[in-house]
Formats: structure tokens, C-alpha cells, sequence
């Protein structure tokens, strides 16, 4: 397929909504499960907030309905984030080589291609049903059934939904993973796509009697002194470029695994990492390489407004959201470099929108 032709599916994505008989066929899904049925749910590689809690409230929810046998996996090492190890429902949790090879029904959460299940790519096709449940306007619609609503700001909110026309209850366990996902989707209720309907859905969740000051220290403000230390390494080594992206700037850093090794850190502590870089008031584009093997990276990318970095992504081989992407990459750091300055000097910058100094709010 073309790259124009990947481009064309985001942009016919980006305006559908789950339609009636969508939704419709997700519940028929859920409530026709043969007795005893498998329930087999899925989140994406290296799971963040809102696919660890999308999936984990949903799993509680499932659980609080009857449904059983239940698991829920991830691809890839069975290590959940330290700051996720106290989200209620992990013990639904088993790692991927144990999950069930043939489901009755596998759901899917927050994943946008089939490159983010791993090895468990093949149980869609061993499964009865699947059920896509997702938010990204780059999602390939790759299940049976497919809620993907790329207005929401986290999968959590299309899981929400499914949970209330289930006739789930919003219990404070299901809350405080639905939360989880929302506050780590909208950078704890600070991005554009903070809605009214975001606020509401929040008010809902905090009304089981959530603790949020306590949830954000826990979830987005601790990290071992390690971390700390290992940042300082890893920002002093950014790189600024003014002039590039149309003059928007760009500004961009990278980690390997010396560095983590250097500090005793594990590879996801890195995640926040693309926070204490984007925030470079002189770049439109950032972006963070953290090395994943000898000559392998996960790339993460962001934009304030002017790019869209999910065009970026698609074209290496990712997806994601137009102002939040990231995408698997080959070769040394130049070479990796070099390939996203190509991409960024195709057309991902829109010239109908403001620049990092006109809207950086
Ligand atoms: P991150 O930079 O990891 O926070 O990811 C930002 C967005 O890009 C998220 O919506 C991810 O789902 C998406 N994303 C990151 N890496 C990939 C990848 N390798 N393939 C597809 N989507 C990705
Ligand atoms: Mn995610
Ligand atoms: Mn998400």
C-alpha cells in the first residue's frame, strides 16, 4: 500500500463514528457468549495508562456481570509499570504465553494495528468474535466488531459507554481505572480534547469517592531518585534545530540502554520522558528516541499544533494521534533522525495552523 493510500484510511477513519449496529454487535458479542465462554482482552505493547486501565475496568466490569473465564494479557514481557502495580484488576492480569490460544472472544483496547499485539496477533484469528475498542483516528478497524471513535479522548471513555449499556456498575474499583486512562489521555485533563463531556465523564468517576490528588502523585508524580538522575543525562544531550520544520522548529533527544542500564532503570521509566522535551518553546515538532535493542528504538513524537506527526508515524511504519504519534525504528540515531526530518519535509505540516509560539497553552 502507498503511503498516500494509508494516508486516505486515516483520513476516512478520522470521521467515522460507532455506529448504531456497531454498537449493537459488541453487546450481541458480550451477551450471547456461549456458557462458560473465554473472554480473552488485549492491550497495546508496552501498555500505558489507558490501555492498562481501559482494559482492567472493563475486565472488573465483565467480572462484576458474571462473565467468566476471564484473562487479560498485554505483548511482549509481562512487566506491569511501577506506577500502574497498585491499578485494581490486576490480578486478571497473565503474561501473553499463557493466554487462552483459542477465546470465544477476544477485545482489544487502545490498539490501532495489529503491530502493537506482538505474538498475540494470532489470536484473532483462533478467537469465536473480536471486538476492537479504541480512540485512534489511524485504526486500521481490524477486528470482527470495531468501536473506535477517534473524538474520544481515551479509549476509556468508548469503554465507559460499552460498560454503561451493558448495565455494568460504576463501581470505585472500575472508576479508578477508567480514571487512570482519562487523566493519562488528556495529560491529566490538560489537552484540547478536555470536553465538557471529559469533564462530566471525570465527575462521574471521582463520584464513587476517588481520591485524584492522591491517584496523579502515585500515577504522574513519582519516580526513584534513579530516574531523576537519568533525565538530567538524557536532556542534557537535546538537540534544538530553529529552522527546521518550515522554520517551526524541532527539537528531539534520545535514550539507550546504557543510559538505563547507567541509572538502574527499567525502559518504561521513559515513557514521561517526551513531556520535559516538547515543552521547548522554540520547536513546533518533538521527539524521543528510546532504544529498545542494538539497533532498535521507540520513537515517540508530539506536536503543538502545526504538525501532524500521525502522518509521520504512519509513514515509518506507527500511527497514533495527529498531535501525539510514535512508530517502531531501524538503524543508528542519525539514520533514525534523518528518516523523520524526510517524513516531517513530505507535507505533515499544515499551513492552516499556528505555530509553537501562537498556541503553546
Ligand atoms: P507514545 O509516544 O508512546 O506515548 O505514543 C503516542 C501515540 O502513538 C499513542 O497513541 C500510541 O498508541 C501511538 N504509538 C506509539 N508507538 C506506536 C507504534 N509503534 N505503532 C503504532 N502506534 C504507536
Ligand atoms: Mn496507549
Ligand atoms: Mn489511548
Amino acid at each position: 500500500m502507498t503511503g498516500g493510500a494509508l494516508l486516505a484510511d486515516v483520513a476516512t477513519a478520522a470521521a467515522a463514528q460507532p455506529t448504531e449496529t456497531e454498537w449493537a454487535a459488541a453487546l450481541a458479542a458480550v451477551t450471547e457468549l456461549p456458557t462458560d465462554g473465554r473472554v480473552l482482552l488485549i492491550c497495546h505493547v508496552n501498555p500505558d495508562g489507558d490501555a492498562l486501565g481501559s482494559m482492567l475496568g472493563f475486565g472488573l466490569g465483565l467480572r462484576r456481570l458474571g462473565v467468566r473465564p476471564l484473562q487479560a494479557t498485554f505483548p511482549g514481557r509481562p512487566e506491569v509499570p511501577e506506577p500502574f502495580r497498585t491499578m485494581p484488576g490486576l490480578d486478571l492480569l497473565v503474561p501473553a504465553s499463557e493466554a487462552y490460544p483459542d477465546p470465544d472472544l477476544v477485545i482489544c483496547f487502545d490498539i490501532a494495528a495489529v503491530s502493537r499485539l506482538g505474538d498475540l496477533v494470532d489470536r484473532l484469528d483462533r478467537a469465536g468474535a473480536s471486538l476492537v475498542l479504541d480512540h485512534h483516528a489511524s485504526n486500521t478497524r481490524f477486528g470482527r466488531i470495531n468501536l473506535v471513535d477517534p473524538d474520544a479522548a481515551a479509549t476509556s471513555v468508548v469503554v465507559e459507554q460499552l460498560l454503561d449499556r451493558l448495565g455494568a456498575p460504576l463501581d470505585r474499583e472500575i472508576a479508578e481505572c477508567l480514571y487512570i486512562a482519562l487523566a493519562t489521555d488528556t495529560g491529566s485533563f490538560r489537552f484540547d480534547m478536555t470536553t465538557p463531556a471529559v469533564h462530566e465523564m471525570a465527575a462521574r468517576l471521582l463520584a464513587t469517592g476517588l481520591r485524584p490528588g492522591e491517584i496523579s502523585r502515585r500515577i504522574f508524580d513519582t519516580r526513584p531518585y534513579g530516574a531523576v538522575r537519568l533525565y538530567g543525562d538524557v536532556l542534557a544531550r537535546t538537540q534544538l534545530e530553529p529552522l527546521a520544520v518550515d522554520g517551526l522548529g524541532l527539537v528531539w533527544t534520545y535514550a539507550t540502554l546504557e543510559d538505563l542500564d547507567r541509572h538502574g532503570q527499567r525502559p518504561y521509566t521513559l515513557e514521561p520522558l517526551i513531556d520535559s522535551v516538547r515543552c521547548t518553546a522554540e520547536a513546533d515538532v518533538s521527539f524521543v528516541l528510546k532504544q529498545v535493542a542494538e539497533a532498535e528504538w521507540a520513537v515517540s513524537m508530539r506536536s503543538k499544533g502545526a504538525t501532524d506527526v500521525s502522518r509521520v508515524a504512519v509513514a515509518l511504519g506507527g500511527g497514533g494521534h495527529r498531535l501525539a504519534a510514535g512508530f517502531t525504528a531501524y538503524g543508528s540515531v542519525p539514520d533514525v533522525v534523518d528518516a523523520i526530518r524526510a517524513e516531517l519535509g513530505r507535507g505533515a505540516v499544515d499551513p492552516g495552523q499556528t505555530g509553537p509560539n501562537l498556541q503553546d497553552q
